[in-house]
């Protein structure tokens, strides 16, 4: 039995979301018994995918492919999976992913499941576990079709290194006019910084930062930490920050393995997009602010006094760690 996954690139890079769906990809395949197979499209390198279990390397390199187009990008998938007889297709959660999806959902008649935290279930049925409810609850779903496509949550299973032998094999799908109906003209992205999606780490700035014009010790955090920044709704709203920076239940989910919450209140719309976050810490003037109740680590004290003084032992601890 084969699992095929579709590791994303950007600007010929592998995303380190690609790693990670790999990693899961390799434990789904040892848990139902098969290979890895993974494509990507216009990757300059996928060497890395064999330290992390991918057993063969479809390379897809075509013009037509630079930019993402959802039917052209779903049709390539859907043409490798068939090519190695997938019967589980594993993607991230990408923004790009998520379009994904239900194209190949019907491309290759077979359920979806996102979201999945964890590998899944093959005793009897073959159950995923997944959040719901912004991440307040986990559901069992059975998914009973032939093939089955599996979204994993970002950074949900981390990335696992399991080094085996990947062949590479060039790989071009049939495409026709009708996949490329829908054209990407151009994509601007607003910083070349990480972004809150992928971030490892994230520092984020609520109201309690008064003005946009202290936002420099955010980013000065967020850069001796190799962070993304982000910040609250309200922050956001009245364009200190751009929207893309802004996290909850309207915004960004974020799964980083920290999260520091400054100037913050933690309203629950706000906590629905950080739940995921394995270590929340909070920077706070009141101490009655419901984010503490959220987080893992606390300082009841003022950003101004507090942020500069965190970074500053950040740097001397990173020169004395060098
Ligand atoms: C339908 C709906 C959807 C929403 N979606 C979202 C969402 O996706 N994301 C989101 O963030 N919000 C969302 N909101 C808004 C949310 O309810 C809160 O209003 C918002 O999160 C509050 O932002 P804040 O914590 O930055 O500001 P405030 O509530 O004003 O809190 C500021 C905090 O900063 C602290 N503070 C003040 N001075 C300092 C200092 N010097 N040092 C340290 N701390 C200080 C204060 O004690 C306070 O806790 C939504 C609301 C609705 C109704």
């Amino acid at each position: 039995m084969s699992v095929l996954v579709y590791t994303e690139s950007e600007n010929g890079k592998l995303k380190k979301a690609a790693l990670e769906v790999a990693s899961y990809a390799k434990a789904v395949a040892d848990a139902i018994g098969g290979n890895v197979t993974a494509v990507s499209i216009n990757s300059d390198n996928n060497d890395d995918l064999a330290n992390y279990g991918v057993h063969k390397s479809l390379e897809v390199s075509d013009e037509k492919l630079q930019k993402f187009n959802a039917d052209a990008y779903a049709e390539v998938i859907t043409q490798a999976a068939k090519k190695v007889d997938a019967k589980v297709v594993v993607i991230s959660q990408s923004a790009n992913a998520k379009y994904l999806a239900p194209l190949l959902s019907v491309n290759l008649s077979a359920a979806y499941a996102s979201n999945v935290v964890d590998v899944p279930k093959t005793d009897n049925e073959f159950t995923v576990e997944r959040t719901a409810f912004t991440n307040k609850a986990f559901n069992h779903t059975s998914l009973s079709t032939d093939i089955k496509i599996l979204g994993l949550s970002n950074n949900a299973f981390g990335l696992k290194e399991n080094k085996v032998e990947m062949s590479k094999e060039d790989f071009s799908a049939e495409l026709n006019d009708d996949h490329f109906k829908i054209n990407v003209e151009s994509v601007d992205k607003n910083t070349d910084k990480v972004s809150i999606a992928d971030a490892e780490v994230v520092v984020s700035g609520g109201r309690g930062l008064k003005d946009p014009k202290n936002w420099g010790m955010i980013e000065d955090l967020a850069d001796v930490l190799g962070a993304a920044t982000a910040c609250s709704k309200p922050v956001s709203d009245m364009g200190w920050r751009p929207h893309s920076e802004h996290v909850g239940q309207t915004g960004k989910p974020v799964a980083s393995n920290l999260y520091i919450a400054i100037g913050i209140s933690g309203a629950i719309q706000h906590l629905a997009g950080i739940s995921a976050s394995k270590t929340k810490v909070v920077i706070n003037t009141d101490d009655e602010a419901p984010f503490f109740k959220a987080a893992d680590y606390g300082i009841v004290g003022d950003a101004f006094e507090v942020v500069p003084k965190l970074i500053e032992k950040l740097k001397d601890f990173k020169a004395n760690n060098a």
